[in-house]
């Protein structure tokens, strides 16, 4: 890779720089996985190769474990398989995630050393492990995790020393990258992704890394492409410029950022944004006018931490009238204290909004959804992938409130963004270009005559059901990183 170039930072060890310029949306370089798993609850409802949700998978014959799209699918992950099929059939049954990781790292180990492999720039035997900063509980946890990989790992294949395998399930507790389905809706499982762990962590960093599970249809077809990791330029990056992701959701004021980096990720967050506290007075705003006392808003911030416990209960319960229930009522507390921006209300008018689109209350659900993308776009980055997704998220629920030119809009917005994080052939970013033509169209009409489009509108409502949204799921870990929080 001629793009990027490994360097000694100043205090966070290794990191990559730019070796040339790079633009919004350029591919700074894609990886493959070293090695990746589905998570244990999916086993049976994604693909094991390239991580795709599907109603019908094929199982291995062989251990009734593994489970693929096609042929296709199956042949590729053979070389990866093979001895995890034969130690699953051994065993009686698949171990935990983790441990299958782990093996089937050290199976390519096994066959390739620990060394460097083609197109890496650091090695497996390289990575940082943070076993030295595991508390009491990681370590039991590691020391449960070391016993059922002795259990699981073949007698006949080569034995590692037991401070390897600690090495081993260290690197993958803080460097597992978590990997989404198709949609992006889901996290599915997990992966290492060496060159990937060199790029440092910036709360308003100037990349972004996103999956893309591939295209695996057509083997032989120019079509055909294989799962990966891209990390895409945000922005301008200049000749010699860190290269710099982040590990965390930015909607966070800085001291719960650097709060949450260190637990997960044993380091200080130094950024910019961190030093300077830059946004947190957004992110804690309070209603100007109103003149609330440090008591009051105090009060509704406490409030608030409390009732979104349990709103993501209720959520994850599937209690969804719950969820609308607890959300107005702790939206009462706050409008009359909390300013627009404040990410306490802000989290509120998400949720709502989402659940209320999928209870189809979508007139509803658009006011909520308007208010939580106007204090999206003055807290995020203007390139962030969230960003983009949630402005798609409100788009859609205008559109089919009938809002068409503000669901437009909003539509174009998120579409814009999604080139520069997702790039144009991301299966998203396509049913974002697919809305963008349809509500554009639908626009149009409205323009040239409002009541043909009402008709028209009225007459689609009936002969279909709108399509539905998705059910609201506990969002993917606001982590990259896999690390349990
Ligand atoms: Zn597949
Ligand atoms: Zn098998
Ligand atoms: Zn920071």
């Amino acid at each position: 890779m001629e793009t990027v170039e490994v360097f000694d930072t100043d205090g966070k060890g290794r990191g990559l720089k730019a070796a040339k310029e790079f633009w919004a949306g350029d591919v700074i370089f894609a990886e493959r996985a070293y090695a990746a798993v589905v998570f244990d609850s999916l086993t049976h409802l994604v693909c094991h190769t390239c991580f795709k949700r599907h109603a019908k998978l094929h199982r291995c014959g062989q251990c009734k474990f593994a489970h693929y799209c096609d042929r296709t699918c199956q042949k590729d992950a053979w070389v990866n398989h093979k001895n995890e099929c034969a130690a699953i059939k051994k065993h009686g049954k698949a171990p935990n995630e983790n441990i299958r990781l782990a093996a089937r790292i050290m199976w390519r180990i096994e066959r390739e050393g620990g060394g460097l492999t083609e197109g890496c720039f650091v090695s497996i035997d390289s990575l940082q492990n943070h076993v030295e900063h595991f508390g009491e509980e990681e370590k039991k946890e590691l020391r449960l995790d070391l016993e059922s990989f002795l259990e699981f790992w073949p007698h006949d294949g080569k034995q590692f020393a037991m401070q390897y395998i600690s090495h081993i399930l260290g690197v993958i507790n803080c460097n597992g990258f978590t990997l989404s389905d198709q949609r992006g809706l889901q996290a599915v499982g997990v992966g290492i992704f060496p060159n990937l762990c060199l790029v440092n962590h910036d709360c308003w960093p100037n990349c972004t890394v996103i999956f893309n599970n591939g295209n695996h249809e057509a083997v032989r077809s120019m079509f055909h492409t294989q799962m990966r990791i891209e990390l895409r330029a945000l922005g301008k990056i200049s000749i010699g410029e860190e290269l710099t992701v982040s590990y965390v959701d930015f909607l966070n004021v800085c001291e719960d950022r650097r709060q949450q980096l260190k637990k997960q990720y044993y380091f200080d967050c130094t950024c910019e944004h961190c030093q300077k506290g830059i946004k947190d007075d957004l992110m804690l705003a309070v209603k100007e006018e109103e003149k609330p006392s440090p008591e009051v808003v105090k009060d509704v911030i406490q409030f608030s931490k409390e009732a979104i416990e349990k709103i993501d209960k209720a959520r994850s319960e599937g209690l969804y009238k719950e969820v609308v229930k607890l959300c107005r009522a702790c939206l009462e507390k706050q409008e009359p204290v909390l300013g627009d921006t404040n990410i306490y209300m802000l989290r509120i008018l998400s949720i709502l909004s989402e659940v209320l689109s999928y209870l189809q209350h979508v007139d509803e659900a658009a006011g909520y959804s308007k208010r939580m993308a106007d204090g999206y776009l003055k807290l995020y980055h203007p390139n962030n992938a969230q960003l983009g997704m949630a402005l798609m998220r409100a788009g859609v629920t205008h559109w089919h409130a009938g809002l068409i030119e503000a669901g437009h809009g909003m539509i174009c917005k998120a579409y814009a963004i999604l080139l520069v994080t997702h790039g144009p052939t991301h299966p998203i970013t396509k049913d974002l270009e697919a809305m963008r033509i349809q509500t554009e169209m639908e626009l149009r009409m409205f323009q040239q005559n409002e009541f043909m489009y009402y008709k028209m509108r009225e007459a689609a409502l009936q002969n279909q059901q709108i399509q539905v949204l998705p059910e609201p799921t506990n969002e993917i870990s606001p982590g990259i990183f896999q690390k349990k929080q």
